[in-house]
């Protein structure tokens, strides 16, 4: 099956700034694709270019196989987006305000009730936009990006000024809509919780450049622990953990970090480590398993620090 999305050499520039520079995205079909970065990575310009609204410097988009730029109209009808802050009329109620959405794209009457069920306004539908709150505002934005049944949803930054309860709501949202809407979600955030639960892909977005692309399960086995042991005899130790099999180094005086290949199964026999040092009259006042979460694995990327497996580079 075609991917969702996938670009080739994607580049975009403004003048002499760069936003996208050459980025080749693969996004699986049925996939919830985390676009992830700070601010300025060129996430939004990305998803500009996916929906057309921007014409690439060089290189190519396909939206499920479609070339995006020959195949414009078409490519566009598969596609359902919210990009920034929703505008909606807000003299109208919700439901009129997609009524004028749905006669625009000449999608089904039962889209409206669809999608103001799907994001939980079925109850407010007949009252006047105006008086919503800003995750009611957002949450109607999602459902006219819904009408006319896209196959992919591009969300940019969909909980940005929101207050935790409307943020929790967008993402429970989040996480219902690939199941019961059965569409591809690719949603662009500088936060990683945004996307962490519910994402099965992440892309990381840099200065331009997607520095990662991986799926969640492979970046989640990548994932090493570490075990920090503190003592009072830091070179006795790392000898009696070399004669049981473990690499250690010190680290600090009085610490020393079990090698990263040894370090699941050190984690493992933590207790039998802790014994043989007691034994041997070390004094033991530390031991810590750590393994790095997803953000750590990000902060690192971006901070220059090589990914342990550079070929989970995947596209399924
Ligand atoms: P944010 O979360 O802050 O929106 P982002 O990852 O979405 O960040 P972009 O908005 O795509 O990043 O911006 C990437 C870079 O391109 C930034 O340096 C930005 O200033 C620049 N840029 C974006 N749009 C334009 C434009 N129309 N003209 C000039 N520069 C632009």
């Amino acid at each position: 099956m075609n991917p969702a999305i996938k670009t080739l050499g994607l580049r975009c520039s403004f003048g002499k700034q760069v936003a996208v520079d050459g980025i080749e995205l693969a996004v699986p079909p049925g996939s919830v694709y985390g676009f992830l970065g700070p601010n300025g990575a060129g996430k939004t310009t990305t998803i500009r270019l996916l929906l057309g609204l921007l014409k690439p410097t060089a290189g190519s988009v396909r939206i499920f196989g479609l070339d995006a730029q020959s195949r414009r109209a078409e490519a566009a009808r598969l596609m359902g987006a919210l990009v920034e802050t929703p505008c909606h009329y807000d003299h109208l109620t919700a439901r009129e305000n997609l009524a004028i959405t749905r006669r625009l794209l000449g999608a089904a009457k039962s889209d409206v009730d669809r999608v103001l069920e799907t994001v939980d306004l079925a109850a407010d539908a007949d009252r006047r936009v105006g008086g919503f709150s800003l995750g009611m505002r957002q949450r109607l934005g999602i459902a006219r990006a819904l009408i006319g049944r896209p196959r992919l949803l591009l969300l940019d930054e969909p909980t940005n000024g929101l207050d935790p309860h409307g943020v929790l709501d967008v993402r429970r949202l989040i996480a219902s809509l690939a199941e019961r809407e059965g569409v591809t979600l690719f949603v662009s955030s500088h936060v990683l919780a945004e996307v962490e639960q519910t994402a099965t892909h992440v892309g990381l977005m840099h200065k331009g450049k997607l520095l990662l692309q991986s799926s969640v399960a492979a970046l989640r086995s990548i994932q090493t622990k570490t075990v920090r042991l503190k003592v009072d005899r830091t070179d006795e130790a790392i000898g009696l953990l070399g004669a049981m099999g473990f690499g250690s180094a010190r680290h600090g005086q009085h610490s020393l970090q079990v090698d990263a290949s040894c370090a699941e199964g050190a984690a493992r026999d933590l207790a039998a480590i802790n014994v043989k040092l007691v034994e041997r009259g070390i004094k033991v006042f530390g031991l810590e398993v750590s393994e790095p979460s997803l953000e750590d694995i990000f902060l690192g990327t971006i901070a220059g620090v090589p990914v342990p497996d550079r070929s989970m580079s995947l596209v399924s």
